[in-house]
């Protein structure tokens, strides 16, 4: 069993990670957060860089612009105020009145006074008289500082021109400070002529005034400095003082090819800003211009160190920012990583416990296992088997391990093993059921379900099985009795119908087809509302849910059904509800019982009886009626006739009691004849009397008669005929037909208190249509249908009034029915009636 039991390890084990995951996703985000953030750091650095760095090249080139409008200011000062001396006309008489006579000693000192007064005031360090030869003839202070043979060679010219000059910047051998000199030729623009008187030569010290306006810068810079630059041959001579090195010599020389270098750049034409490297070696920014009038170039620059020094400092802090950022990031994100770590381990730990619980369990479960459990190699050969398969099968460990499970299988099933088998290897996994075999080979059915499992590289089966020999009793059990239901709901003699929970037919046995009329197909396709009158379909959907909710158990009611030929029939229905074991309504069984005929039955007898109620009520009407109506005449005759014995009686009282007496009489005649008329018509006995008659002249006989009675009543009765005299020989039973018109036209006359009436007939193709109308009381419509009812009268006690027995009209209608006709009346209360009826017209 511990080689299962490692099945189930494998396959735990499989499931699980042996180590966490790379957490790729936490590297990356590291990376990208980084990388991020230094290229935004180094485009902001480059940015700043750029913007610093085109600032200064601009205050660099405004500074050199300044610097050389003030130089160019300084020279046009200088040689102004050289005109200005000679254009001083006095001064030039003096001098030349000195150099005219040089024994005079005051003027000498008057002229030494001015020339010393020249140097004190103004940036000339020596002051020179020369006479138009060009020799020296007064120096102040000293001559030896002045002597310098460059300017020896330009006085001729200077003296041609008569203009003064301002000379380049000078080293020469015999004055060793850097100099510059301002000639001012001497001329005498007397009245006669034009003179030459000499020449005053202004030697400038650049030291006083030059070299600090060059030097002088209008911010604060450690590294800043502006440079005079003359380009001599292929050198570059600095000019002027510098501020790194001292070049009080213009020992500083470059050579014009020297690359990057922005002195190099002026001196070979370049003006604007540049980046460059400038005299030490140093990367600098510059600004470079030729000064204009002279051989000057004017170069302004810093040190991009200088510049761009804040820019680092800044930078140098960001990146200090940044690589903490970077840092903490990191171990942010280490720390996150981990933690993961550490909870995918304890999480490991846990499952290993809860895995050490799950094997413990499973070991019980699978020995106390209810079930069978094999293992079995690919080859079906048994591998492993639990002690429950031991016992079942009845073999010991050693017979039972290493046997091929064909042996256990009942050998009928053995051809259905391929095919479960590869549905095994399809699918994974398979269940389905088969008959096995125990040791001493009796056979039960069992339940197999078989997965694939994969152990070291090798393929198992591994199968548990259920013996579901009782199971599959129960299910024998249940179809037996599936089949029982099956066959008495078929052949039940009561209609019967199976329905769903939504009332859908699913199942109507023949009885109820034949009920009903529809086929079964038909009606599984309705609900029971399709065939249930509507009347009852509310009620019936009410019960069936009240059915369902459990508030009943059982729903019974005496319905109508709808049959699909139209007709309707009455069914005894019972429905009870079918539960699933949770108790939630699955079906309805309806058992209905026809009532048709019971409920016809049952509504006869209820006429019947109503009927027989109805004619004793008449009946008891009747005699009452006819005791009284009998009484009267009778007690007329017998009161009448005792008078008539009175000896005393006068001729006209006797005749009048006569006639009352024969009146009476006439009048009891009348009701027993019609008592006796109606128990023939009751018995059957009455018989036509048919043979040929003069209806006219019949008609005619019976108006007179009531003209009697008119003038008597005051009501006339008016005849019309519908056939002429010679046509009107007719076969019927003449009787009868006078006794109707009669009996209306007596009833009209009783019922009409004053107008007319009238009666006869008309022909009508094979009919004669008799009429008798009035203009008396009229009938209700309540009464109407009733008054051709034997011994019915309307207001018993108004034809009291009348008299009558309530026969009348019964006679008349059995007298033309028997006649072959129909009677019918029309009436409005208060207007008058009209009867009709009609005979069969039979000519002679
Ligand atoms: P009766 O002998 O009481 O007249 P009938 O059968 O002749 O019995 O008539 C039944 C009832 O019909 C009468 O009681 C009367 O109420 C009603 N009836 C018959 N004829 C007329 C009519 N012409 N006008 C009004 N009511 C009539």
């Amino acid at each position: 069993m511990s080689d299962l039991l490692n099945t189930c390890n494998v396959t735990i084990m499989n499931s699980q990670r042996q180590k966490p995951l790379t957490p790729w996703s936490l590297i990356i985000l590291f990376f990208v957060i980084s990388i991020s953030v230094l290229a935004a750091g180094f485009l902001y650095y480059r940015f700043q860089k750029k913007t610093l760095l085109s600032e200064k090249q601009l205050e660099l080139s405004a500074i050199n612009d300044l610097k050389i409008r003030q130089i160019t200011q300084w020279r046009i000062d200088r040689i102004g105020h050289g005109t200005f001396i000679g254009e001083n006309i006095l001064l030039i008489r003096k001098y030349s009145e000195f150099l005219n006579r040089p024994a005079n000693n005051q003027l000498k000192d008057d002229i030494l006074h001015s020339l010393k007064s020249l140097t004190d005031n103004f940036d000339y360090c020596n002051v020179q008289l020369l006479d138009p030869a060009g020799k020296a003839r007064l120096v102040y202070p000293d001559q030896d500082t002045f002597a310098d043979e460059y300017l020896e060679p330009l006085f001729p010219g200077i003296l041609k021109n008569g203009k003064v000059v301002l000379t380049d910047l000078q080293r020469t051998g015999k004055v060793e400070s850097v100099h510059m000199d301002l000639i001012v030729p001497l001329v005498d623009h007397g009245i006669i002529d034009t003179s030459i008187v000499g020449i005053l030569a202004l030697r400038i010290d650049p030291q006083k005034i030059l070299y600090p306006l060059i030097q002088s810068w209008p911010t604060p810079s450690k590294s800043a400095e502006t440079l005079l630059l003359r380009k001599d041959g292929d050198k570059i001579v600095y000019l002027n003082d510098l501020r790194h090195i001292n070049n009080r010599d213009f020992s500083l020389q470059k050579p014009t090819s020297t690359p990057k270098l922005p002195a190099a750049m002026a001196v070979v034409g370049i003006t604007g800003t540049t980046d460059g490297i400038d005299y030490r070696g140093v990367h600098v920014v510059a600004a470079m211009r030729k000064i204009p009038g002279t051989l000057w170039y004017m170069v302004a620059k810093i040190d991009r160190d200088e510049v761009l020094y804040v820019l680092n400092e800044q930078t140098r802090m960001v990146i200090v920012i940044i690589v903490l950022f970077i840092l903490s990031l990191g171990l942010f994100l280490g720390f996150l990583w981990w933690n993961q770590r550490v909870r995918f381990y304890r999480e490991k730990y846990e499952a290993e416990l809860n895995h050490q619980l799950l094997v413990k369990h499973f070991d019980y479960i699978l020995k106390f296992a209810n079930d069978i459990i094999l293992l079995l190699d690919k080859d079906l050969k048994i591998v492993e088997a639990n002690d429950r398969a031991l016992e079942t099968y009845m073999y010991s460990r050693d017979e039972f391990i290493g046997m091929n499970v064909t042996k256990i299988r009942a050998p009928e099933t053995l051809s259905q093993l391929p095919e479960q088998l590869s549905k095994v290897n399809e699918n994974e996994s398979a269940t389905f059921e088969t008959v096995h075999k125990r040791r001493d080979n009796t056979i039960f059915p069992i339940e197999i379900s078989t997965r694939i499992v994969n152990m070291d590289g090798s393929r198992f089966y591994q199968s548990i099985g259920r013996d579901i020999t009782e199971r599959k009793s129960i299910e024998d059990i249940l179809k037996d009795s599936e089949v029982r239901f099956r066959k008495i709901f078929e052949e039940s003699p009561f209609p019967m119908i199976m329905t769903g929970k939504d009332f859908g037919i699913i199942r109507a046995n023949s009885s109820f087809c034949q009920m009903i009329g529809y086929q079964e197909e038909e009606l599984m396709t309705f609900t029971f509302r399709k065939f249930t009158h509507p009347d009852f379909i509310s009620t019936d959907e009410l019960s069936l849910l009240r059915l369902v909710a459990g508030e009943i158990p059982i729903y019974r009611a005496e319905k109508k059904y709808c049959r699909k030929d139209g007709s309707i029939i009455w069914g005894s229905t019972t429905v009870s509800i079918i539960r699933n074991n949770r108790g939630e309504a699955q079906f309805f069984i309806a058992m209905v019982e026809d009532i048709t005929l019971r409920r016809k039955a049952e509504a006869d007898l209820l006429a019947a009886k109503e009927k027989a109620e109805e004619s004793d009520r008449l009946k008891t009407a009747f005699l009452h009626n006819v005791s009284h109506e009998i009484r009267t005449p009778m007690n007329a005759i017998i009161g009448f006739s005792t008078l008539l014995s009175d000896p005393e009686l006068s001729e006209s009282e006797h005749s009048q009691y006569i006639d009352i007496i024969f009146q009476s009489s006439n009048q009891l005649l009348s009701i027993i004849n019609d008592i006796v008329d109606i128990a023939n018509i009751e018995s059957g006995q009455v018989k036509l009397n048919l043979k040929e008659i003069d209806l006219n002249s019949s008609l005619r006989n019976l108006n007179k008669q009531f003209i009697y009675k008119e003038k008597k009543d005051k009501i006339p009765v008016a005849l019309s005929t519908g056939l002429e005299d010679q046509e009107a020989k007719v076969v019927t039973d003449g009787t009868k037909l006078i006794q109707i018109l009669s009996n209306l036209i007596s009833n009209s006359l009783k019922f009409t208190v004053d107008g007319q009436i009238d009666f006869g007939y008309i022909r009508k193709k094979d009919s004669l249509e008799f009429f008798v109308r009035d203009s008396g009381i009229g009938i209700s419509s309540d009464n109407i249908g009733k008054i051709f009812d034997r011994f019915y009268q309307v207001h018993g006690a108004m034809s009291r009034q009348f008299g009558g027995t309530g026969l009348g009209l019964s006679i008349c209608k059995a007298y033309v029915n028997l006649l072959g006709g129909e009677i019918w009346v029309s009436s409005q209360p208060g207007e008058g009636t009209l009867f009709r009826f009609t005979i069969p017209y039979l000519p002679a």
